[in-house]
């Protein structure tokens, strides 16, 4: 297998990687100490195409793909993840499934602004009540066959780009009706922004991602056409468990990348920062510490690229997707830890980015499915769940 990229990747790599030190860099440390959305480097981005490029360009896109988007993601995080899970949420959890799942209509309504980053879609699954069990859904629609139209109520957490001034639409799962094993039957429904009935909470105080919109959303008697639904009634689980494991190699290269800036940012401080009349990188300590860092990076690289690759190849790639997330999240969290240590005091002071990164790296280790759950996937897969 080769893992070297070929040029047309390596030059949007570049690109991408110019844009993080040459834009985001010197601006996002503001915005997060803010706690505000980074409105114009959302804009310059959507400008860039990045919001488009895993889709196809008749609606808009790039024509890229998966290893595309990670590559992307991975130069964002090494310099901030509120900048680059506003992409990764814009692009997995907003504009995928309707790519994946809607009809012709629906694509050529809401494709071509999303791909341009003039609208950011969300993704509703989460609710106060169960995020890992997410067939517990308690958000329920009903079909009212006089006005053919979805009536949604209940309430969802944590959802990502869901109240900014350019959210246009969020994908919420809600039971439509019975199985005949009993079970609820869950279905996808767009609910554009702004539907009567739909209110976006004011964001949430949040420990990381602080530049990022995270909000709780509740729907009382909220009423879309039925043509909102999102591909075939009843099959709304089966969707989301198909966009969490794409979405899980996106965070994976997110991750990846958070691991990568560590390291970047610990390298340039072992030569800067001199104690006992020395660089405190001519101590083994602190070179062990960052070769063991470097190594960590360059695993969870290799893991994200294997999955994205066998995504790409049309391969089964669910086990190889939740080997990459619980191994990127679990070194991002490893790496931000000592590149706060490596850094001292300094590394407790938010206007260093390893402080960010400390604070953005425990998030990894929980959205799009907790390392619990990636175990209980990764074991499933070896034929050990029961
Ligand atoms: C900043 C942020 C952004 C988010 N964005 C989105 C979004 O855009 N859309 C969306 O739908 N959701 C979003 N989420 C929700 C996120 O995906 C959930 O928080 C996550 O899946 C965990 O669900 P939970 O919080 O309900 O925890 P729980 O499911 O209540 O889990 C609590 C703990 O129990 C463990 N656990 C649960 N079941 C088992 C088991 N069977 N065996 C062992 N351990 C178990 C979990 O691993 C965890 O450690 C976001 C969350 C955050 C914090």
């Amino acid at each position: 297998m080769d893992h070297r990229l070929s040029p047309e990747l390596e030059e949007l790599r570049r690109t991408v990687e110019e844009f993080a030190h040459d834009v985001v860099a010197p601006k996002i440390g503001d915005f997060y100490e803010r706690h505000e959305f980074p409105y114009e480097i959302v804009r310059e981005m959507g400008r860039m195409g990045l919001f488009g490029l895993p889709f196809p360009e008749e609606y808009g896109g790039m024509g890229g793909d998966y290893l595309a988007l990670g590559l992307v993601l991975e130069e964002l995080a090494r310099v901030d993840s509120s900048v680059a899970i506003t992409l990764e949420a814009g692009v997995s959890l907003g504009a995928m499934p309707l790519h994946l799942f809607g009809t012709e209509e629906q694509k050529r309504q809401w494709l071509p602004r999303l791909c341009a980053g003039e609208i950011l879609g969300a993704f509703g699954l989460t609710e106060p009540d169960g995020g890992s069990d997410a067939g517990a859904t308690r958000t329920t629609a009903r079909l009212d066959p006089d006005t053919d139209e979805w009536v949604i109520n209940g309430t969802k957490c944590f959802i990502t780009n869901s109240g900014t001034d350019i959210t246009g639409l969020v994908t919420v799962t809600a039971v439509t009706g019975r199985k005949p094993d009993g079970r609820p039957e869950i279905s996808a429904i767009i609910v554009p922004s702004g539907t009567p009935g739909f209110t976006v909470a004011a964001p949430y105080s949040k420990v990381g991602w602080n530049a990022s919109d995270t909000r709780e959303l509740s729907f009382a008697d909220v009423r879309v056409p039925a043509a909102n639904l999102l591909g075939e009634q009843g099959r709304g689980y089966a969707q989301f468990l198909r966009i969490l494991d794409e979405g899980r190699i996106a965070i994976a290269a997110l991750a990846t990348g958070l691991a990568q800036g560590c390291v970047d940012e610990s390298v340039k401080y072992a030569k800067e920062r001199h104690a006992f009349g020395r660089p405190i990188g001519a101590n083994q300590a602190i070179q062990f510490k960052i070769a063991d860092m470097e190594m960590k990076a360059h695993t969870a690289r290799l893991a994200w690229r294997d999955a994205a690759s066998r995504l790409v190849a049309g391969e089964p790639f669910k086990k190889e997707a939740a080997l990459a997330k619980l191994h990127s999240s679990t070194v991002a969290v490893d790496n931000a830890r000592d590149a706060t240590q490596i850094h001292g005091g300094y590394g407790f002071m938010n206007e260093y980015p390893v402080a960010r990164m400390w604070r953005d790296s425990k998030i990894l280790e929980i959205g799009e499915g907790t390392s619990e759950v990636q175990r209980m996937l990764i074991a499933r897969e070896l034929g050990l769940a029961g």
